[in-house]
């Protein structure tokens, strides 16, 4: 194994990070994270250290976490099997994007940027005290040296740090462009490791709150959970208003729900989107028990009217790994489902049933979030804080840090605060109703082992209840469970499953279920984003169909920010979400 300890000597380690919040460096040559664990294991053994050390790491792709393993336990020194094990058991698949693991209870942060890594470099939501370059930069592209630099210097803090290691004499490249070369000539190389302090320019908005972090969240559905948990991970106080609680909740009685991702032949912005959430809501909301989150896999069955397309074709184009999206023939698709089925479809081994109400619970149980019942008007900025005020004027609550997750609600709250520009993308927010309706497992053979769906969907038995849906009501003032909605539901279900309810009668049978609103913006793209340029304000709305896809990335996202932590995101999706 090289020797690391010149590069963490031209780091500057360990005195640059001794008793700071945090320090944070991108390594743009990851590998198989031998700097990754030279740094986190010098971190560990330091008394001095940061509180927080963040870590990012480029490479183009993943290899097997077992060969890892192996060689990593060969060339580390002895003492750092215990960071190889935890490196290796949250290894994650090889899919292209940003990749968030947690160690020592979150104070170690390692965001893998998965891709062609001058692109990751550019993409990466992150301000560092230190990038290392590739020590074998000089063999790459003209264009590309320039990309690294550029990119190199752009995410670094004031007096941040360039290094790259292994250099020789002959090593130094002799490609560089004129920005690249002044850098460079400014650099010194001491033990085959070349580093150079960068005179950045300033921080637009290092947002890294110190002291007591108290936050108000407003809404507490999916949204609201999804952020206050991530904040409550992170040491924060949190208070929930939401004026359901209990019986009247707004998931009350919402018997379960799909986790699922998505896949677009162009890999498109919300495919990875919906990929990065449903990675985050594996990472976040994993050890919950499965009466909340339950990762039962999906069948999406290939469609057989409107618009077709061969998902087959597709799943092949994109090269993505078994674990997590794989073309299955019928036969393959009914042994899945423990049902026969028609066709077949993808199956996405990663999807997962949620069970709101105790999901909601279990998000909200920590010591650090409290709700209480109220309805919000608006919100007033009082000097440091926000105070949030109900329809009366009385203030409910004040706090420096305000997150409205009120679905289609956020747009009048923010709207009354003289927040919204005309322009808007919350402006054009709509309201959709639907509901899903509750069928008896016996109807359907026991129903589906895992989620099957396609045009509609049906959800694994609860309580000997299987969740099917959901309509979609345009231009409703109220909802309600309805036969009609009921009608349409069996209708779907007999599309997927090839049963036979409409015409048995099931349809006309008093049957429960649950109707709510999805709150849509124009692309299906939600919205999480701070609504002023200091970021003591944000707004999580316009979910749509996909609020537990999106839930526990935008508490990260929102979370992160607030920390000064890099973001688990890549900057051209933020772009696309971060407009309000
Ligand atoms: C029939 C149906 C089936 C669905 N199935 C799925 C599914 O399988 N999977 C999936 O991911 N999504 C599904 N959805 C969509 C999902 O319900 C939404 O995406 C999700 O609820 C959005 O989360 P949210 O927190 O933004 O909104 P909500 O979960 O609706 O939470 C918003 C909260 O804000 C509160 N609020 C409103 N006004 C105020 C105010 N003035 N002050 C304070 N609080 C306020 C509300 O009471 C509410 O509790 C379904 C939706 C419907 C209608």
């Amino acid at each position: 194994m090289m020797s690391w300890p010149p590069v963490l000597a031209a780091l500057g380690l360990p005195h640059v990070w001794a008793s700071r919040r945090a320090y944070t460096i991108v390594d743009t040559a990851f590998g198989e994270g031998h700097l990754f664990l030279s740094v986190w294991n010098a971190w560990r053994r330091d008394p001095q250290r940061s509180r927080c050390l963040h870590f990012v790491g480029l490479l183009p792709a993943l290899g097997d976490p077992h060969a890892l393993r192996a060689r990593l336990l060969q060339t580390c020194p002895a003492g750092m099997e215990s960071c190889v094990q935890q490196l290796v058991d949250a290894w994650p698949l090889n899919l292209l994007g940003v990749h968030r693991l947690e160690f020592e209870g979150l104070c170690v942060t390692l965001t893998v940027a998965v891709g062609q890594p001058s692109a990751m470099l550019q993409r990466l939501s992150v301000r560092a005290d230190a990038v290392v370059l590739p020590a074998s930069l000089s063999s790459y592209p003209h264009e590309e040296i320039e990309v690294m630099f550029g990119a190199a210097t752009k995410v670094l803090l004031p007096q941040g740090k360039l290094v790259m290691p292994w250099l020789s004499a002959s090593g130094v490249p002799d490609r560089l462009d004129n920005r690249a070369s002044a850098c460079w000539a400014q650099g010194a190389v001491h033990d085959g490791v070349w580093s150079h302090v960068v005179q950045a320019a300033p921080l637009t908005s290092p947002v890294q709150r110190e002291g007591h972090r108290h936050a108000v969240v407003v809404g507490g559905g999916f949204a609201g959970a999804g952020v206050a948990y991530a904040l409550s991970l992170r040491g924060w106080t949190v208070k929930i208003l939401e004026p359901s609680v209990g019986q009247q909740s707004t998931h009350q009685r919402h018997l379960a729900a799909a986790l699922t991702p998505m896949l677009t032949r162009d890999d498109d912005i919300r495919a990875r989107l919906s990929r990065a959430g449903t990675l985050r809501a594996h990472h976040r909301w994993g050890h919950l028990t499965a009466e909340a989150f339950e990762p039962c896999g999906a069948l999406q069955l290939s469609r057989t009217s409107g618009r077709v397309v061969d998902l087959e074709d597709v799943v092949s184009g994109l090269k993505l790994p078994e674990a997590w999206a794989k073309f299955v023939e019928a036969k393959e698709a009914s042994a899945i489902a423990g049902l026969t089925l028609q066709r077949g479809g993808i199956h996405f081994p990663m999807a997962v049933r949620v069970q709101p109400e105790a999901f909601i619970n279990q998000l909200l149980s920590g010591v650090d979030i409290s709700r209480r019942a109220a309805r919000v008007d608006r919100l007033l900025r009082r000097g440091n804080v926000w105070q949030v005020l109900d329809a009366a004027g009385q203030v409910l609550e004040e706090a420096p840090i305000v997150i409205v997750a009120a679905a289609y609600a956020t747009q009048d709250i923010l709207s009354a605060s003289g927040l919204l520009a005309t322009e808007a993308r919350l402006r054009a927010m709509h309201q959709l109703g639907g509901e899903i309706t509750y069928l008896p497992e016996r109807a359907i053979s026991g129903g589906p082992r895992c989620i099957v769906s396609g045009d509609g969907y049906v959800l694994p038995a609860v309580s000997g209840q299987c969740v099917t849906g959901s309509s979609y009501l345009h231009g409703a003032d109220q909802v309600f469970v309805t036969s009609a909605g009921a009608r349409e539901n069996m209708q779907r279900t007999d599309g997927l499953l090839g049963s036979r309810l409409v015409e048995l009668g099931f349809a006309d049978c008093a049957l429960s279920g649950w109707a709510g609103w999805r709150a849509v913006l124009p692309g299906r793209l939600p919205a999480i984003a701070a609504v002023d340029a200091e970021q003591t304000l944000w707004a999580v709305a316009g979910l749509a169909s996909r609020g537990l896809t999106w839930s526990s990335l935008a508490g990260d996202l929102v979370a992160a920010t607030l920390n000064g932590e890099p973001l688990p995101l890549e900057t051209d999706i933020i772009d696309k979400i971060s407009q309000i």
